[in-house]
C-alpha cells in the first residue's frame, strides 16, 4: 500500500487535529487506512424514487422527489411544529418538525425542487414524515443513487457532529484523494481462482455501492481477505514450528501406567476415554511436538485422561505438570490424583501462589533434580522462576485464553520443548476453532461415563419459590447437597456481594436445619478452599456462592444446581454451571430462576438450557444467538481478536474455503518464494502490525 494510506487522518478535508483525535479515542481510526476500512454495519436502499400516490401504511426508508407549496406552524408551546405540506405530483404528504422550526423554515424554500427521506407514518388518514433529510435536487447524475452506507458512532462522535452522514462525506473525499493508491492485498492467481473483486473497488464498493449484487461481492472479497490472512498466518506458524522443533518420543507404556491400570483404576474407562489416550499416545510418539486441544464435556472424565498421560511421560524418564486456572482447582486435581497415584510412588507436588516459601524451593530443588515427577499448579508454574530437569508433557485444563504466546513459554522449560495438551469443557464450534485454535490438532471426548442420568433442568419464576424450595428439601432429605449461585458482574461487586449475603441469610431462614457454606470471589483462596473442603466432605448441604464454582469443582454428591437471575448468564456459562451436578449415579436437578419479564432472546436461551443437554449444540445457539466477539462471548467463546468484517457463524463457508486456498498456497510453495507470492509475506507482516489481537491467535 503507498504511503498515502498511511497518512494521519487529521489531513483529510473535513477532519483537522481536532476531530482526528476522536476518530482515534473513539473508533481506533488513525490513518486514511484505517478509514477505508470502517465499514458501514448496514445500508439504506437510495436506488429506487417513490410517488407519493405509493405510499402505504407499511413502508421502510424512501425516496420522493417533489416540490414544498407552503409552511405551516402548528400548535402551541411544546406541541409546537413546523409543517411543510409536499407534493410530487401525485400526492401530498407533510413533513413534519418538532425542533429547528425557524430553522428548517429559512432553510428550505418552496417551489425548488427537493429529494426527500424518511420514514412515512400514518396520521389519521394522511401520511406525514417526521424529521426527514432534505437535499436539493439538481439533476439525476448528482442524485445519491445506490446504497446509503450508515456507520457506527458512539455519543461523544454525534456531540461533535461526526454522526454517520459526517463520516460518509469524509469517506466520500478520501476517494476522491486516494485514485491510484490502493494497490491489490491478494495474488493474482488467488483472485482469478476465487473470482475475487479487485481490492481497490471492493473497498470503494463496500462504501458506496451501487446496487445489492455488488456490495455483496464487495463484501465477499473482503471477508475471504479477512480470513484467508488469518488461515494462511497459522498454517505458516504451524508448519514452521513442525520444522523448527523437534518432539519428544514417547514409545514405552512401562511400570507406572501398567501398575495404575491393573491396580488403581477405580472403574473401566469409556470407549471414548480409551480413544483419546491410544490417539495421545500416538501423537507423542511421532517425533514431532503435539500441540493438542482436548474437548470433553464437563464430567465426561478428562481428570482420569490426563493424569494417565502424564504417566506415560513418567514412563519414558520425563517429567509432567498439571495446570489449572484457580487455587480451587489445582487443589482438587492435586488430591484426586494424589489419591489415585497412592502406593505407586509417584512424587507429586502442589505449586500455586499461596505455597510457602520453604515448600517452594523444596520444590524447585526437587524439579532441578527430577525427583519430583508431577507438578500441579496454577499459573504459578509457569513463572521464570520454575525450572524444570526434563519436562515432557503439560496439560492445562479449563484455559480459555491461553494463546501461542504463552504456550511458547512453556517451550522454553526444557531443552526439547514438552507435549502441550490443553483441555476444555467449553465446546468450540467447528468454525471457531479453525480460527482461533487453528494450530492445534482436536480431539474429542464425546462420551459420558455410564449410569449418568441426564440433568433435567427446569425453570422457575423467582415469585413461586415455594414449590422449588419443596422440592429441593426433598433431595437434602435423601442425603444430597444443593449449589445456590448468585451472578457475579465484575463493575458491580459490591451490588453482588448484597445480593449474595442476602441470599445466604435467606436460605438459612429456609433451610434452618441444614449446615450452609458461602463461597466468593472475595474470599482469601486459603478461606475458600476450607469452605470448599467443607463442602466436598458434606458438613455442609448447601453452598451458597457466586460462579467462583464454575468449573471444574467435583462434588459427585450434589444433586441440584439452583442458578438466581439465569437471565444474566450467557448460555456457555448455565451450561458450566450445571455441570456441577449430574456427577453421580443419582437424578440431578438444574433449577433456573429468572423474573416473569424476559427478552425474546433471553426466553431462547431459557428454552434452549431447558431442551438440551449437548455442550456442541448449547454452543452453537449461543454463537448463533449472541454472534461472536460479543459480551462474554470474547472470553467464553475464546474469541481473543476482533474481525472487521467477516463473522464466524454466518462466513462459515467462506471461512472454509478460505483456508482451502491458503492451504494450497502452503502446500505449493510452502516459503511463499515465487513472485506472485511475495505479497502474501509482506501482507502478513503487516497484519501481525496491526491492532487487531493477532497475537492472541493460538
Ligand atoms: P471433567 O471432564 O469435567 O474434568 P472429571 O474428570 O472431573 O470430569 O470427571 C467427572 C467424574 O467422573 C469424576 O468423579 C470422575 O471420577 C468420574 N469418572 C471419570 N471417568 C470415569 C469412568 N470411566 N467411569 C466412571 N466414572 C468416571
Ligand atoms: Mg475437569
Amino acid at each position: 500500500m503507498s504511503d498515502f494510506l498511511r497518512t494521519d487522518i487529521k489531513y483529510l478535508t473535513g477532519v483537522g487535529p481536532k476531530r482526528a483525535e476522536i476518530f482515534n479515542k473513539e473508533i481506533d481510526v488513525f490513518t486514511v487506512e484505517d478509514l477505508l476500512y470502517y465499514f458501514p454495519y448496514k445500508y439504506i436502499d437510495r436506488s429506487r424514487i417513490y410517488f407519493i400516490h405509493e405510499i402505504d401504511g407499511n413502508m421502510p426508508y424512501i425516496q420522493l422527489k417533489g416540490w414544498i407549496t407552503a409552511f405551516e406552524t402548528v400548535g402551541e408551546g411544546r406541541n409546537k411544529r413546523l409543517v411543510a405540506h409536499f407534493t410530487d405530483g401525485t400526492g401530498f404528504i407533510d413533513l413534519v418538525w418538532f425542533q429547528g422550526v425557524k430553522f428548517m423554515q429559512d432553510k428550505y424554500k418552496t417551489h425548488s425542487p427537493y429529494i426527500v427521506f424518511g420514514k412515512p407514518t400514518r396520521f389519521g388518514d394522511k401520511f406525514n414524515i417526521a424529521h426527514p433529510e432534505i437535499d436539493p435536487y439538481i439533476d439525476e447524475n448528482s442524485r445519491n443513487v445506490g446504497l446509503e452506507p450508515h456507520y457506527n458512532t458512539t455519543e461523544k462522535m454525534k456531540k461533535h457532529y461526526l454522526n454517520s452522514k459526517a463520516i460518509q462525506k469524509i469517506m466520500a473525499g478520501a476517494f476522491k484523494s486516494i485514485l491510484g493508491s490502493i494497490s491489490e492485498t491478494l495474488p493474482d492467481t488467488v483472485i482469478q481462482k476465487a473470482k475475487l473483486m479487485p481490492l481497490k473497488d471492493a473497498l470503494r464498493n463496500v462504501h458506496f455501492p451501487e446496487n445489492p449484487q455488488i456490495l455483496r461481492d464487495a463484501q465477499y472479497r473482503l471477508k475471504f481477505e479477512e480470513l484467508f490472512y488469518i488461515q494462511l498466518n497459522i498454517l505458516k506458524y504451524t508448519s514452521e514450528r513442525k520444522s523448527k522443533l523437534k518432539g519428544i518420543v514417547f514409545t514405552h507404556v512401562g511400570e507406572y501406567l501398567n501398575r495404575f491400570y491393573t491396580d488403581k483404576l477405580p472403574f473401566e474407562l469409556t470407549g471414548a476415554q480409551k480413544r483419546i489416550i491410544k490417539e495421545i499416545r500416538v501423537d507423542m510418539a511421532t517425533g514431532e511436538q503435539m500441540n493438542r486441544l482436548l474437548q470433553g464435556d464437563v464430567g465426561s472424565g478428562k481428570t482420569l485422561v490426563a493424569l494417565m498421560l502424564m504417566l506415560i511421560a513418567l514412563d519414558n524418564g520425563y517429567q509432567a505438570a498439571l495446570m489449572a486456572p484457580t487455587e480451587i482447582l489445582a487443589t482438587q486435581h492435586y488430591q484426586t490424583i494424589s489419591e489415585l497415584l497412592e502406593g505407586l510412588n509417584v512424587n507429586v507436588e502442589l505449586l500455586t501462589g499461596s505455597t510457602k516459601k520453604a515448600d517452594r524451593e523444596r520444590i524447585h530443588n526437587n524439579l532441578l533434580t527430577g525427583d519430583l515427577q508431577i507438578l500441579i499448579g496454577t499459573h504459578a508454574l509457569i513463572e521464570d522462576t520454575v525450572q524444570f530437569s526434563n519436562l515432557g508433557l503439560v496439560i492445562i485444563d479449563e484455559q480459555h485464553r491461553f494463546g501461542v504466546a504463552q504456550r511458547a513459554k512453556l517451550w522454553t522449560k526444557n531443552h526439547q520443548p514438552p507435549h502441550i495438551l490443553v483441555m476444555t469443557a467449553t465446546p468450540i464450534p467447528r468454525t471457531l476453532a479453525m480460527t482461533v485454535y487453528g494450530d492445534l490438532d482436536v480431539s474429542v471426548i464425546d462420551e459420558l461415563p455410564p449410569g449418568r442420568k441426564p440433568i433435567q433442568t427446569i425453570h422457575q419464576f423467582d415469585k413461586k419459590r415455594g414449590a422449588m424450595y419443596q422440592s429441593i428439601r426433598k433431595q437434602l432429605q435423601e442425603g444430597r447437597q444443593v449449589y445456590i449461585v448468585y451472578p457475579l458482574i465484575e463493575e458491580s461487586e459490591k451490588i453482588d456481594l448484597k445480593n449474595l449475603e442476602e441470599g445466604y441469610k435467606h436460605i438459612m431462614e429456609v433451610f434452618p436445619e441444614y449446615k450452609i457454606s458461602k463461597v466468593h470471589g472475595k474470599m482469601k483462596p486459603k478461606e475458600k478452599d476450607a469452605e470448599m473442603q467443607r463442602f466436598l466432605r458434606n458438613e455442609t448441604q448447601i453452598m451458597v456462592a457466586t460462579t467462583v464454582i464454575e468449573v471444574g469443582v467435583n462434588v459427585p454428591n450434589a444433586s441440584v444446581m439452583v442458578i438466581e437471575e439465569a437471565q444474566r448468564f450467557g448460555l456457555s456459562q448455565l451450561h458450566q454451571l450445571r455441570g456441577r451436578v449430574g456427577r453421580g449415579a443419582d437424578q440431578s436437578y438444574c433449577i433456573l430462576v429468572t423474573p416473569y419479564e424476559l427478552s425474546a432472546d433471553t426466553r431462547k436461551r431459557i428454552n434452549i438450557m431447558v431442551e438440551s443437554n449437548d455442550g456442541f449444540e448449547i454452543a452453537e445457539a449461543d454463537l448463533k444467538l449472541r454472534g461472536p466477539g460479543d459480551l462474554e462471548g470474547t472470553q467464553q467463546s475464546g474469541i481473543p481478536f476482533s474481525l472487521r468484517i467477516a463473522n464466524i457463524v454466518r462466513d462459515g463457508e467462506i471461512l472454509q474455503y478460505a483456508r482451502e486456498v491458503a492451504q494450497s498456497i502452503m502446500d505449493e510453495d510452502p516459503n511463499m518464494e515465487r513472485p506472485e507470492n511475495r505479497i502474501l509475506l509482506r501482507q502478513l507482516r503487516r497484519l501481525k502490525g496491526n491492532r487487531y489481537g493477532w497475537e492472541l491467535i493460538s
